[in-house]
């Protein structure tokens, strides 16, 4: 394995990686923000701010229930202190829960089954809680959960442009959200989503004029990028989620159905609409890709305008990978040391992206390592 010199690493670059790797436990579960649970994507996390810098942590698996790091229950000023065992390390804290979560659309549903808030200022939504690959084990993600929140009522199955709009303007008004992602459950039409995402984004923008991201399958007409693009979505995900094609057959059948071929001649097209490092992918690092294979794929992508954002496994409950063991720390940032260096030398950090998870930032730790010098072993 290329290990990252720890010489190099700065504390929040170390801190940030061990407690995504690790995870955390909570002397007081209902500590922040309510959790994410299920839903597209990473989740079982919460958000915390450590070193300045908020980032989402998992609270709610295996690995974190025996995590040595500790958050003890907040103070009167809402701090609390992280402990490694029996030593503080230092004082962090938890986004208070957003003021639109009190809130209700006209028909009596609560916004926060509409939208929630992720880490600090960005507002997320599944615009389509369902997906054709879910619910068949020979085509689901193994690690997704985009069933389960539906399944216990904390979601709907479809958002509609208008819900959207009014939650995405109150969350603004109150709560001061500066970017929105919208992400969707794959349908099982030929624009894999494209539609449904643009008629959202419409709404939404007329409603905020916020920068959106939105986040699909490579749609079977690249005419939709330009049709994302003008109907206000700024920044476009398509997640690879693994780079090695035995890997993604493994992990997830049904996706793995589009080869990774198809991903790269869909990235340079929508890099021609949206524009170099505004367009992004998930890779999940711990799902069986090597170093190496990482290093290969960040260096592809970058190279096409893609910004690859690597974020650490978080294996969920409920889902066939609950059992997996998590990336470790050193693995971590041997991956993020090196490709934070590419994208700072690429001019493709994640601060010049307009939305979106790599605008986030909050489920890896990859821009920590976009802002110091780095040295590949
Ligand atoms: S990086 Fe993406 S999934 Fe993670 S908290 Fe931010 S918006 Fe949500």
């Amino acid at each position: 394995m290329l290990d990252f010199p720890l010489a190099l690493l700065t504390q929040k670059q170390f801190l940030l990686s061990e407690l995504q790797a690790h995870g955390l436990r909570l002397l007081d579960s209902g500590t922040g923000v309510a959790s994410r649970r299920g839903g597209a994507g990473p989740t079982d996390h919460k958000a915390v701010t450590v070193l300045g810098t908020t980032i989402m942590v998992p609270v709610h698996t295996r690995g974190a229930a025996n995590s040595t790091y500790v958050a003890t229950p907040p103070d009167r000023r809402g701090i609390s202190i992280l402990q490694n065992g029996d030593a503080a390390v230092c004082e962090i804290s938890f986004p208070p829960p957003p003021r639109f979560y009190g809130l209700t659309t006209a028909d009596g549903i609560p916004y926060w089954k509409i939208a929630l808030l992720h880490s600090r200022d960005t507002l997320a939504t599944t615009v389509l809680q369902t997906c054709v690959r879910y619910g068949n084990s020979a085509t689901k993600c193994q690690f997704c959960a985009i069933g389960e929140s539906l399944k216990a009522g904390r979601t709907i199955a479809k958002k509609t442009p208008e819900q959207l709009a009014e939650v995405a303007a109150a969350a603004q008004r109150f709560d001061r959200i500066a970017n929105v992602v919208l992400t969707t459950g794959t349908p099982p039409t030929n624009d894999r989503g494209a539609s449904v995402l643009s008629e959202c984004a419409v709404a939404i923008k007329n409603a905020t004029n916020l920068p959106i991201q939105g986040q699909c399958e490579p749609p079977s007409d690249f005419g939709w990028f330009a049709r994302m693009r003008a109907a206000g979505i700024d920044s476009l995900g398509m997640h690879l989620e693994a780079w090695d094609e035995s890997v993604r057959r493994h992990i997830m059948p049904g996706k793995a159905e589009v080869p990774r071929a198809f991903y790269l001649e869909a990235f340079a097209a929508a890099v021609t609409v949206f524009g170099r490092g505004q367009v992004s992918t998930y890779l999940l690092a711990g799902l069986g890709d090597s170093v190496q294979s990482m290093h290969e794929a960040a260096r592809v992508l970058i190279d096409l305008g893609v910004y690859p954002f690597i974020v650490p496994f978080v294996p969920v409950s409920g889902t066939p990978l609950a059992a997996h063991r998590p990336p470790s720390a050193e693995l971590l940032r041997s991956v993020l040391g090196p490709v934070g260096q590419w994208l700072r030398e690429a001019g493709m950090t994640s601060d010049t992206v307009k939305a979106g998870c790599a605008k986030c930032a909050a489920c890896s730790t990859l821009s920590t390592f976009e802002t110091q010098p780095a040295c590949v072993a």
